[in-house]
């Protein structure tokens, strides 16, 4: 847990979401400012800051985020399909440095990926 990450903090429970979904390395709750009918944050409770920051040591966490995402799709009634995004850097459009997917569903996006 780094003390100064908002979504550590979120994981940790001192701050309040909405949660999901949980398991033993992932955390999941609705985004605060939805883009889509569905908007999911899915994160893995290791402390990784980006995407950028995946090595052989720590790559197992991508892996558990994944599988939480297809089972909280599941349960969410994504059965058309969904987008999962992650954005990387200040470039990437990324606000909170602790490492997240995205789970957008419930419309039909564009074909267009910007
Ligand atoms: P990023 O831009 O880093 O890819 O995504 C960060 C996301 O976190 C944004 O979609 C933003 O709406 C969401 N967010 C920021 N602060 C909070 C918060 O306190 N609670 C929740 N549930 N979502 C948050
Ligand atoms: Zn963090």
């Amino acid at each position: 847990m780094k003390d100064d990450c908002l979504f550590c903090r979120i994981i940790a429970g001192d701050i309040p979401s909405s949660k999901v979904y949980e398991d033993e390395h992932v955390y999941a709750f609705r985004d605060i400012n939805p883009q889509a009918p569905v908007h999911i944050l899915v994160v893995p409770k290791q402390h990784v800051s980006c995407a950028d920051e995946i090595t052989g040591e720590n790559s197992i966490c991508v892996a558990h985020c994944f599988e939480a995402i297809a089972k909280i799709a599941g349960a969410e009634g994504l059965k058309s399909g969904y987008r999962v995004v992650n954005n990387c850097g200040s470039d990437g459009g990324q606000t909170v440095m602790h490492l997240h997917f995205h789970i957008l569903g419930g419309m039909k996006f564009s074909d267009k990926m910007i």
